[in-house]
């Protein structure tokens, strides 16, 4: 067995959701994936692609055109400039964060990352021997830029991993972050940046991202993908986009972990892409309605929480509530409130003292599971 094994964890998100299997009669505020369905057009466009025999291998890079379609989707929607070579089509974002991690670090580097945070950065990193170091994000008044700074000064970085929209908060960077974090990055030649923006699409403000620095962006790795996108999370279509010579590196091990992303995805994703960009406004428009709907019952049932920017979920605080770790509150919760939710600790310890709510649910199945969260508590209160 490998040796770094021993510190490699099972997702603390898949275990509660493993769990809330066994209550068939509760409702799950736990999943990480959109309730929508498969845009029609890319639906349509796999069944095309399969039609028309495009089930061989493709290049291990993925297929130039839909690579080419999301060079310019980055460059209009977000100012970021990533040529069509610049680009790698992965098996999902998760293959997008393994590989970029297995490529660039080396055992004993120092990698800062966000804390609470998605667990694939902490366990990847410590699988590749590198060394996770936190910074919080989830302060009174947001992202620890002070204690980001305080670490590059003093610790050898080498690189520092950016989430926003974030999962499990849904804070996002306002503009004056993004300049703050700049101004912080642009100092630390050896640090490389890697920014997950697997949310970028489900912003409910204006969408900032670091990648937009052009002086910046020969040491940045930005990762993303369809998932969540085009609610398509079982088709597992992601994306790397770096500068050489990181690509040519990056594709190498692109290459010897999956060969490529699957050819009818790839080629569906494209047929489908232009026509698909009208459902994500909808789902986006659909999403904001639900965040301020659990966002207002949270605050009514007296939780303490801070309003998502993006992505779907949110993550209240158990202060003043329960007084309880959060995994205990949520079992408890399951079983005797017949709701599931994710404790905080499943994020890193960071996260402990709160829950991650996911509004990929109906309005009304919502409502019913706010209503269940608000009685559970009557009875259970501090
Ligand atoms: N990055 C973040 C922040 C995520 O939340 C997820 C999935 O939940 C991923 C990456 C992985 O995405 P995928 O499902 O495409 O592998």
């Amino acid at each position: 067995m490998n040796r770094r094994m021993k510190n490699v964890e099972y997702s603390g998100i898949r275990k509660f959701f493993n769990e809330v299997k066994k209550y068939n009669d509760a409702i799950s505020l736990t999943v990480g994936q959109p309730d929508f369905k498969l845009p029609k057009s890319i639906e349509e466009g796999i069944i095309r692609a399969v039609k028309e025999g495009k089930t061989g291998y493709t290049v291990n890079q993925g297929i130039p055109e839909l690579r080419e379609r999301i060079s310019q989707y980055l460059e209009t929607e977000h100012s970021i400039k990533f040529s069509k070579d610049e680009i790698i089509l992965t098996v999902g974002g998760s293959e997008a964060l393994f590989v970029t991690f297995g490529t660039i670090f080396n055992e004993g580097d120092n990698v800062l990352i966000p804390s609470p945070g998605y667990p694939a950065y902490e366990n990847t990193l410590k699988f590749v021997g590198a060394k996770p170091v936190y910074y919080s994000i989830n302060k009174e008044n947001g992202i620890d830029f002070d204690g980001i700074e305080e670490s590059l000064k003093t610790m050898d970085i080498k690189g520092i991993v950016l989430c926003f929209p974030n999962n499990p908060t849904g804070i996002s960077i306002t503009k004056d972050d993004k300049e703050k974090l700049y101004d912080i990055l642009v100092k630390y030649h050896d640090c490389k940046i890697i920014s997950d923006e697997m949310y970028s699409a489900i912003s409910y403000e204006e969408f900032e991202t670091i990648c937009e620095y052009e002086d910046i962006l020969d040491r940045t790795i930005l990762v993303s993908g369809f998932s969540k996108m085009f609610s398509m999370t079982g088709l597992r279509l992601g994306f790397i986009c770096a500068k050489s010579p990181y690509i040519e590196e990056l594709n190498k091990v692109h290459l010897y972990a999956t060969s490529s992303a699957a050819s009818i995805v790839q080629y569906g994703t494209l047929y489908g892409f232009d026509e698909a960009l009208k459902d994500v406004i909808f789902m986006r428009d659909e999403f904001k309605k639900r965040r301020d709907f659990v966002y207002k019952r949270l605050l009514e049932i007296g939780f303490k929480v801070r309003k998502p920017m993006g992505a779907f979920y949110i993550f209240p605080s158990l202060e003043g509530i329960v007084n309880k770790k959060s995994y205990d509150f949520c079992v408890d919760l399951l079983k005797n409130g017949k709701v599931a939710c994710v404790p905080g600790s499943a994020f890193g310890e960071m996260g402990e003292g709160n829950i991650r709510i996911s509004y990929c649910n109906s309005i009304e199945e919502l409502e019913k599971g706010l209503l269940r969260i608000e009685n559970y508590i009557k009875t259970n209160r501090v």
